[in-house]
């Protein structure tokens, strides 16, 4: 009865104003009934917003692969839209984002919630907007949201109806930020750069584990942030959200449960972040990011109001720090533009960590009813706390030194593409030119034996760097490290980071052969070879006699004949990276060239 009396009240709060006939169009929020909006209803109660309050407006920004556009709300004081005037008005930037996994929605009600309490100046939270302005993706993953059922994420405790997790094409979105398949990660980038957010949330709800927590909190890994903004990041931001949930709402809120083996939890290893998810994209441009992950066996209203109090704590954070912030964020721009070397690989510190309390269930076993499986379970009737340690350490696993450029040729139309929606400024050459670069060879990798995204990951690529001329063609893309996105543009082009364009298959074809030869045709040819060049002739007479088999087998003389004359030169680049290193670029981008 209660529930429904205050469900009723705030969709009255909400409509004030309004004659009878926008009354009928204006869908309430339902999370207390364990209803969620579908993207009609969230654009639609957005929409309704940006009539009512000069300080709101909804954008539509980039087409989605489900063939509808992707909406940006954006909350300013005097209802600013353009990014670069409001940080130049000293106010930090915090955007939301919800709905990727769109069977995940509580942050979809929990942002609709927000704006209008907002706008409303519910709880003088309207102070806020002095200092910060918010921007909130209302439902980023709509093809996802479309298809909704009561039966996607089987084991959720509500809403009644939610979306799927993969988008129209099948793309897990939060492994989509930078390779970008999906028109809408394409979209998200170009409202990500155009923001240039100080705080970024995108907000799940999270199946891996079982406790007394409502809310769990994955923060951009960090040691990823220039050392002065990680101090200020463990020391003063995440100890203060920390504080402010168990002591403002008693919501206490634990960080994401990675726990190190299954049964009673015992220990909790934090995030190892990559750049394809969302607090890792976030990283890269010295953003400051959250995912939310609520408990998926937690009632729907309690998430929504979980992920609503870390919402209103971060916009509430973010607008009474904005100075120490877009100064921290200033040290950290200038940090990396100076940086002479880039981690593209971490691993776990084992040898380092922090104490939390971790309040549990006791882990029991049991005989299932359906299928008397033995199986283990958590014990909701035997809750405890205890101190456990929180893995929160990384250190450097592959480190590279920073060229001055890299130089992606003109035929690698995609991955130019992706650079240029990620901020990246690049030239092309007016010349053909033969440079002296760093290159690398493939010596090995490992393709994944399954599809995972569309793709064949490549992993554990070794590899080999030689300096030599290269020639490059007119219209290759040179593009110098020393920019804003070069974080983005080490991560992708360098063939050994897990979130690049190599181990996302873009450079695949380079791994193939080139022509060969036809052992009919070829050996007419090596006579006059080996009668032009004595030392071949030499070399071939002594490979006879040191290695058996070139001695014996003659498709092993053909082989080694093949690979050691200028006919082969082809092919030796089958294995030469795509991408060369331009160590010392000269005054070669002053001199518009
Ligand atoms: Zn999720």
């Amino acid at each position: 009865m209660n529930r429904r009396v205050s469900a009723i009240l705030s969709a009255v709060l909400l409509i004030t104003g309004l004659s009878a006939q926008e009354r009928n169009d204006i869908p309430a929020l339902r999370y207390d009934e364990n209803k969620s909006l579908t993207w009609e209803e969230a654009v639609s109660f957005y929409s309704d917003l940006d009539n009512r309050y000069s300080e709101a407006t909804l954008l539509e920004m980039g087409m989605t692969d489900a063939g509808r556009p992707l909406h940006l709300f954006i909350i300013s004081s005097d209802g600013e839209t353009d990014p670069e005037k409001i940080h130049r008005q000293g106010k930090t930037i915090v955007l939301i984002n919800n709905g990727i996994h769109s069977g995940e929605p509580e942050g979809i009600d929990a942002s609709a919630r927000f704006a209008a309490d907002l706008l409303a100046d519910r709880n003088g939270l309207k102070k806020y907007l002095r200092n910060c302005a918010v921007a909130i993706i209302p439902v980023y993953n709509i093809g996802g949201a479309l298809t909704r059922s009561r039966y996607w994420r089987i084991n959720q405790n509500g809403p009644e109806e939610k979306g799927a997790r993969r988008n129209t094409r099948f793309l897990d979105l939060n492994r989509d930020f930078v390779k970008q398949d999906s028109r809408d990660a394409k979209a998200f980038a170009e409202i990500f750069q155009l923001l240039d957010p100080d705080i970024f949330l995108d907000t799940h709800t999270t199946n891996g584990s079982d406790h007394q927590f409502t809310v769990t909190l994955i923060a951009t890994q960090p040691e990823q942030m220039h050392p002065e903004m990680e101090k200020y990041f463990r020391e003063k931001m995440l100890p203060e959200l920390y504080t402010r949930m168990k002591e403002e709402y008693g919501n206490e809120m634990v960080p994401y449960v990675q726990y190190t083996e299954r049964g009673e939890i015992k220990a909790i290893i934090g995030f190892e972040e990559q750049a394809y998810y969302s607090t890792g994209y976030a990283a890269l441009f010295n953003s400051f990011g959250f995912m939310t992950e609520t408990l998926v066996y937690k009632p729907y209203n309690e998430r929504v109001i979980g992920t609503f109090q870390l919402i209103s704590e971060l916009v509430r954070f973010a607008a009474m720090n904005n100075r120490e912030i877009i100064r921290l964020r200033a040290d950290a721009n200038r940090h990396t533009l100076d940086a002479k070397e880039f981690v593209i690989d971490w691993e776990q510190d084992t040898t380092r960590w922090d104490m939390l309390d971790f309040r549990g269930y006791r882990y029991e076993e049991t005989t299932t009813p359906i299928t008397g499986r033995k199986s283990g379970f958590y014990n909701h009737d035997k809750p405890y706390t205890e101190t456990i340690r929180y893995y929160n350490y990384f250190k450097p696993a592959i480190t590279v030194t920073i060229p001055d450029a890299y130089i992606v040729p003109f035929a690698w139309e995609e991955v130019i593409r992706r650079l240029e929606i990620n901020g990246v400024h690049m030239k092309q050459l007016q010349h053909d030119t033969t440079m002296t670069v760093e290159t690398y060879y493939i010596d090995g990798f490992e393709p994944a034996r399954r599809a995972t995204q569309g793709h064949y990951f490549n992993s554990n690529v070794k590899l080999r760097t030689v300096t030599q001329e290269v020639d490059f063609f007119r219209g290759d893309y040179v593009v110098p490290v020393n920019q804003k996105s070069k974080k983005y543009i080490i991560t992708m082009l360098e063939p050994q980071s897990e979130s690049g364009f190599f181990a996302w298959n873009f450079f695949d074809s380079f791994l193939e052969g080139q022509d060969w030869y036809s052992v009919w045709g070829f050996e007419s040819h090596l006579k006059e070879l080996l009668d032009h060049d004595p030392a071949l002739r030499e070399a071939f007479e002594k490979a006879k006699q040191s290695d058996t088999k070139v001695g014996t087998d003659p498709v092993a003389q053909l082989q080694w004949l093949y690979q050691h004359t200028p006919a082969s030169e082809l092919e030796k680049r089958t294995r030469l990276y795509p991408v060369s290193r331009l160590m010392r670029a000269g005054n070669m981008f002053n001199a518009g060239n």
